[in-house]
């Protein structure tokens, strides 16, 4: 994982040289920043007279939110919660409010999405980089601490986990940071800008000259795009088994894990891409989906209605939901 994330950054700091000799005085020419945060490569583009100051105000809550939701930051209100031995921690309002959302959907998704499953991702080595293969003994002794209805919060954004739980808000919070650029923009009367989050797309708006955003959904199996859409004022997001994985034995492992049974999902999807008007109901549903299957994603849809997909399966049959078909531009 190090070395990808230095290439990354080394690109960024080729972009950040090549833009500091840029004058952005020109309304109609956006302000493009790039940046590492949240353990990914965040991009932003802003048009308006103020884009580069509200750029700067976007940066700083991405690090904040990555300050406050970071596993590994012993300063981090979900370390803090981690290692609390089971006793009440009072954590910032916008960690009580993510955790909130988060298990709304833990429970609307039937547990596809479970944010105490960190103890099990961790075994694999996703967290690390350093890859095994866990037996299935240490497996379910690992799952017997995992049921995101242990977590309780309360009044006074006041959360109470088990001593042996431990939280992990890595499928939802790269989406509820797009949700916050995106609130951030709006405050500083921003109405045309676009943010990824390591490929977490959010658009403010249309384009200045009145077009949509065009955004292209990765395919999985190789270089390129499955389809590019045409959005505005929505958030796309993609899970797939090709963003974190390790093969042993000709066989591919990847980060999302079915907390049913503590291993990487196969459901048949190998890329879920969801497109809400929310980042972080897009990314708790791209994770929770592709757990659930084709089959139980469209009963999802079908219950909750406030979303379109794009499922890539691993036969390489590509499903798109009505309202995603309606936003192709190209395939
Ligand atoms: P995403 O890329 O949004 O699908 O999130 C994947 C990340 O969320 C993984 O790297 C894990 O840290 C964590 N994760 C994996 N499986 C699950 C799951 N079923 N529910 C909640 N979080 C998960
Ligand atoms: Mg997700």
């Amino acid at each position: 994982m190090k070395p990808q994330i230095n290439k990354v950054k080394a690109a960024a700091v080729i972009a950040a040289l090549l833009m500091s000799g840029c004058d952005f005085s020109d309304t109609n020419e956006p302000y493009s920043a790039e940046y590492i945060a949240m353990d990914t490569l965040v991009s932003s583009t802003i048009y308006g007279e103020n884009a580069e100051s509200v750029s700067e105000a976007v940066k700083n809550e991405v690090l904040h939110l990555e300050d406050l939701f970071s596993v590994t930051d012993e300063k981090s209100d979900i370390y803090s919660l981690n290692n609390a031995g089971g006793e009440a921690v009072e954590v910032d309002p916008e960690t009580f409010k993510l955790l909130q959302f988060s298990l709304e959907m833990c429970e609307k998704t039937e547990g596809a999405l479970d944010i105490t499953l960190y103890p099990v991702v961790r075994e694999w080595g996703f967290t690390t980089g350093d890859y095994k293969i866990p037996d299935d003994e240490a497996l379910s002794a690992l799952l017997k601490n995992v049921d995101y209805r242990r977590v309780s919060l309360e009044n006074n954004n006041t959360v109470t986990i088990p001593e042996a739980a431990r939280l992990d808000l890595g499928a939802v919070a790269k989406g509820y940071a797009g949700d916050r650029v995106i609130e951030i923009m709006k405050e500083h009367n921003i109405t045309s800008g676009l943010i990824s989050l390591g490929g977490n797309i959010q658009a403010l708006g249309g384009k200045p000259d009145g077009t949509d955003w065009r955004v292209g959904v990765q395919n999985p199996f190789s270089y390129g795009y499955v389809c590019t859409l045409n959005i505005r004022d929505k958030a796309v997001v993609t899970s797939g088994n090709y963003e974190r994985y390790f093969e042993e034995d000709g066989r591919r492992y990847w980060h999302i894990i079915d907390p049913s049974d503590g291993k990487p999902a196969r459901s048949g999807i190998v890329s879920a891409t969801i497109i809400s008007d929310s980042g972080a109901y897009s990314d708790a549903l791209s994770t929770a989906v592709f757990v659930m299957g084709k089959e139980k994603a469209l009963q999802l849809q079908e219950r909750l209605g406030n979303f379109e997909m794009i499922l890539v399966m691993e036969n390489k049959e590509v499903y798109y939901s009505e309202g995603a078909k309606e936003m192709i531009a190209d395939r």
